[in-house]
């Protein structure tokens, strides 16, 4: 399958796996990750964000009931909700959810405001998880036809090795673990082997319990609420 989809598929099975209740995508764009995932009945409240109210607008309509959803209504509540809104600015609404995805989101943003964006993600909304997805650059030579960065829109394409040093360095500062996975394999022949990593590389983070140093650095974050809700349905 292509990549894009891979990586839908690793959220999926995610949250297969760890059952969360309250999901944010960020940078949700056409909203087909949504799609895929308002499928998962054990999710009660799921959000998508993104600074482009075009996007959203034209979309939104894709999550609507269907019409027998409507007729038969399930047992178990689901809210989906979209935001036009920045990913670096704090939004009260989507504080302590069980996961948060930022599905080729990292790239898109200005790289000085990276760090601002990691502060806003693990210092202020503290979620349970974290899926980052980015292409790794390292990989690029192996593309056919990728001459500089794989979309027009990309701000910065990280190596592997630039990946790991900032999800390592946000594990330290706000009390995380991660484990780094991917999607896209390289071929193995006499120019490349496995060390390269995957095309798309993925860091998964899970809050570390035993790091109660990290809270220091949330204790005076004040609220705010940045965000326009622009669709609200509740199933
Ligand atoms: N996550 C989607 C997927 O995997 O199909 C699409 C990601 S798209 C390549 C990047 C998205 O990030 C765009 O829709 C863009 O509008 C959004 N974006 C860029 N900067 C943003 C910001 N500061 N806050 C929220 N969204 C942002």
């Amino acid at each position: 399958p292509p990549l894009y989809k891979q990586r839908y598929q690793f959220v999926v099975d995610f949250v297969q796996n760890y059952k969360p209740k309250k999901v944010v995508d960020l940078g949700c764009a056409h909203c087909d990750l949504l799609r895929k995932l308002k499928f998962h009945r054990g999710i009660e409240l799921l959000v998508g964000v993104d600074i482009d109210s075009a996007v959203i607008r034209q979309n939104m309509y894709t999550l609507d009931p269907f019409p027998s959803e409507y007729l038969k209504p399930s047992d178990q509540p689901l809210t989906v909700q979209l935001y036009q809104g920045s990913v670096t600015e704090k939004e009260l609404r989507i504080k302590g959810f069980d996961l948060v995805t930022c599905i080729e989101l990292i790239g898109h943003l200005p790289l000085a405001e990276v760090e601002r964006f990691s502060n806003v993600l693990f210092g202020y909304m503290f979620p349970t998880a974290v899926i980052v997805s980015t292409p790794n650059a390292d990989f690029n030579p192996l593309l056919p036809g990728c001459s500089g960065f794989r979309h027009i829109d990309h701000k910065f394409e990280w190596t592997k090795v630039e990946f790991h040093n900032w999800a390592l360095e946000v594990c330290r500062l706000y009390g995380y673990m991660v484990e780094f996975s991917g999607v896209g394999k390289a071929p193995c022949n006499e120019d490349w082997n496995e060390s390269i990593g995957f095309c798309s590389q993925i860091a998964v983070f899970h809050k570390d319990s035993s790091r109660s140093d990290a809270y220091m650095r949330r204790e005076n974050m004040e609220d705010s609420s940045a965000y326009k809700l622009l669709y609200n349905v509740v199933y």
